[in-house]
């Protein structure tokens, strides 16, 4: 039997985090313990990172940044 759980380490507070099957690149997922929303930046090995762009902040950020 093979098991396809894949885990991996919240960068924000250590907690591991699994999954049932490897989340794809870019997948975005909220760690259970604190809270904060993660991105899968790299699938082999699982890594995950801090998700600093959502999706409606986007927009918001770029007009920032032309303001400047
Ligand atoms: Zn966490």
């Amino acid at each position: 039997m093979t098991d396809k759980t894949v885990a991996s380490i919240c960068p924000e507070c250590d907690t591991k985090i699994r999954f049932n099957e490897g989340p794809g690149l870019g997948a975005f997922v909220r760690c259970p313990e604190c809270n904060t929303t993660l991105e899968v930046v790299r699938t082999a090995p699982l890594k995950l990172g801090w998700a600093f762009e959502e999706p409606f902040d986007e927009e918001e950020g770029y007009r920032v940044r032309r303001r400047n």
